[in-house]
């Protein structure tokens, strides 16, 4: 799996605090500089203004400035497990790597076996892993051994008969129903920074599945370079908080 920032709103902390400013101002913020719009706020630089009224709005739990802002991420390579959990959030848009248009017919079978076009997790070969919803963790090296080659015979097979239905003269969309749920994808999605909490307090929680947590974290640490003082606070004050932004 692999997270890029593709595109965002340039200056979104301005244009939080703008929008925030708006609400008690009595003169009109499109109307004069950002250094009038922050001058009631407490602090001695511009940046030190931004970082009190960032934290006020979040502690108080005005979110609504926090809308103003998005950004879009390229996501690739999660299953199509992964995109079912994160598709179930309406704020986000999304575009999804199409099984109708897109035709897996070069992938080598044998390739499939080593993590090719679908996610391997990581409990098939972790002797140790821990899932949600499971009664015990450690397991011996015979029932590894053995995890491993069912998990890996049963993607590979599928692949081979995706693509004998092609040659069968098929249509991908038809043939796509013999792939496994842990077929990759890639997608690309949009969403504004109080969704963007919302989604990492559902699923960078602990009781997430690993892989969207993965993808969570990915996203927060972009988030991160590109809304530096709001997701400090975040990650410092807000995080592991479940619903916080949406209860
Ligand atoms: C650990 C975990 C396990 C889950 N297991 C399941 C499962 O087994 N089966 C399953 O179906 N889903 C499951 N989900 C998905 C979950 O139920 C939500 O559908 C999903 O996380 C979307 O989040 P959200 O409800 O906050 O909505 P979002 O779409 O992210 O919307 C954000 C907020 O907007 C508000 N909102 C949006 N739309 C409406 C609306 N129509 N009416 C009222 N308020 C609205 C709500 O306050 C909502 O919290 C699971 C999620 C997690 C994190």
């Amino acid at each position: 799996m692999d997270v890029h920032l593709l595109e965002a709103t340039d200056t979104p902390e301005r244009v939080i605090c703008t929008a925030a400013r708006n609400d008690y101002s009595s003169s009109f913020v499109g109307e004069q500089s950002f250094e009038s719009t922050m001058e009631p706020v407490e602090g001695e630089t511009i940046e030190e203004k931004k970082r009190t009224l960032i934290g006020r709005l979040l502690r108080h739990g005005h979110f609504g400035p926090f809308e103003h802002v998005h950004a879009t991420f390229a996501v690739k390579g999660i299953s199509r497990s992964c995109m079912a959990q994160i598709t179930r959030h309406r704020h986000v848009s999304f575009d999804i790597q199409s099984q109708r248009y897109v035709s897996f017919d070069d992938i080598d079978p044998e390739d499939v076996r080593e993590g090719e076009l679908v996610v391997t997790p990581p409990s098939v070969s972790d002797a140790d892993w821990i899932g949600r919803n499971q009664q015990s963790g450690s397991v011996s090296e015979e029932t590894l051994e053995e995890r491993e080659r069912v998990f890996k015979e049963s993607v590979s097979r599928s692949v081979e008969s995706y693509q004998q239905l092609l040659d069968l003269g098929l249509p991908p969309e038809d043939a796509r129903f013999v792939l496994p749920i842990g077929s990759k994808v890639n997608m690309v999605m949009t969403l504004n920074a109080r969704m963007l909490m919302h989604v990492a307090d559902m699923r960078s929680a602990a009781d997430s599945q690993w892989e969207i947590r993965r993808m969570t974290e990915q996203v927060l640490d972009l988030a991160g370079e590109w809304c530096p003082i709001t997701f400090q606070h975040y990650e410092k004050h807000m995080k592991g908080r479940k619903n916080r932004l949406a209860p």
